[in-house]
């Protein structure tokens, strides 16, 4: 760990730019490293987008590493929890793998039960992007571009996809996220990361003392296949309302239905969006040892809350640590799970001739 506060050698902004290895059949991986004013550093993977650190202050100043990932892009290839990526062509589930635009049926790709999930067998978190360092005002930004082709895991229409990254001197992660399209499809992108507070390595707790504020009064809940049954249910009165900061932990085990099905919060919430078409604040995390805050702001209608709960201690990643259940969580702004099939929820269509476009910005700060 470095001391800021202690050491005053904040390191300069900038990019660097390194080897992260190369995928079985060859390709050479690169990691981008932002460094913004302040010291705060992103490392981004050409393969998948994957955040693969992302290093900010506690309250006196001591950077850690926050969310969890593997040393080199092997464990990305193998990976299967999509640590850090960049998610599509679909963020989360589409139900039976199927559904229609303009009477037409496109089968997907099924690799979760019955279900697509993240994009298919090779979504975007197994892709490798094109990387450019893209000049800005309020910090450091990487572009990725991908090239999603026609027929990709069934989707129809070639897609091209860009994801800027910025890490501000405001001590942001900015993600804004662009797509065209040639033929009618469906897109929702998010990211992935894992985040633990308190700093992930050797001795890393879980993340069930973090206190979580969500600006939602409804959810979706989900089925036994975690496909929304298409209810938006008020949180009120259940492990769902987070409307006043709650610790993730304080209702988890409880008997409700829905945390069963889940094994933990794995759930879609339905933002209220009090700011209109802009960004708004979707959820706040406080780590009250750290006293690390993370704000995350969005233009998305949704975000699905992770509690880790496929994690089991099985995967090793950086510095050969085990993931255990709940060592992090995600909140992944995005479209509502299954919207293709749901003619309720917000429309996921992009048309030839239309620009899909989102922001998202994870803020970090520190409280007393
Ligand atoms: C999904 C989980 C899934 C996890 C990792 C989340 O977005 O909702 O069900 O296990 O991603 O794949």
């Amino acid at each position: 760990m470095t001391t800021l506060a202690s050491s005053g050698a904040i390191a300069k902004p900038g990019i660097t730019k390194s080897s992260f290895g190369k995928t079985p059949d060859g390709a050479e991986v690169e990691l981008y490293t932002l460094t913004n004013k302040n010291g705060l550093e992103a490392a981004i993977s050409t393969y998948g987008g994957a955040v693969v650190s992302l290093k900010v202050p506690d309250r006196d100043g001591k950077l850690a590493d926050i969310v969890l990932g593997y040393d080199s892009v092997d464990g990305y290839v193998s990976d299967k929890a999509y640590f850090g990526a960049i998610i599509g062509r679909y963020g989360n589930r589409i139900g039976h793998a199927q559904f229609s635009l303009d009477h037409k049926r496109y089968m997907l790709a099924k690799n979760n039960g019955a279900n697509s999930l993240h994009g298919g067998i090779k979504g975007f978190n197994k892709a490798i992007w094109t990387a450019k360092e893209v000049p800005t005002k309020d910090g450091q930004a990487l572009e990725l571009t991908y090239l999603s082709k026609d027929g990709e895991e069934g989707f129809p229409g070639s897609l091209h996809v860009r994801v800027v990254f910025t890490l501000t001197d405001s001590n942001e992660l900015k993600i804004e996220y662009s797509a065209t399209t040639d033929k009618k499809t469906v897109v929702n992108l998010t990211n992935h990361s894992y985040f633990n507070l308190a700093g992930v390595g050797q001795g890393m707790g879980d993340i069930l003392a973090h206190v979580l504020t969500v600006e939602a009064d409804k959810f979706t809940p989900v089925d036994s296949g975690l496909i929304p049954t298409g209810e938006l249910r008020d949180v009120a009165g259940t492990p769902f309302d987070f409307r006043k900061s709650t610790k993730i932990g304080e209702r988890i085990e409880t008997n409700d239905e829905q945390i069963k099905l889940g094994g933990g919060y794995d759930h879609n919430f339905v933002l209220r969006r009090k700011t209109g078409a802009g960004m708004s604040l979707a959820a706040r995390v406080t780590e009250p040892t750290s006293g690390r805050v993370l704000e995350v702001w969005t233009t998305e209608p949704g975000v699905q809350f992770y509690t880790s709960n496929f994690l089991d201690g099985s995967v090793h990643g950086k510095g050969g640590v085990a993931y255990a259940k709940h060592a992090a969580f995600c909140l992944e702004t995005q479209h509502f799970p299954d919207s293709p099939n749901q003619p309720k929820f917000p429309s996921v269509v992009l048309s030839p001739g239309g620009r899909y476009h989102t922001t998202t910005i994870y803020k970090f700060t520190t409280e007393k």
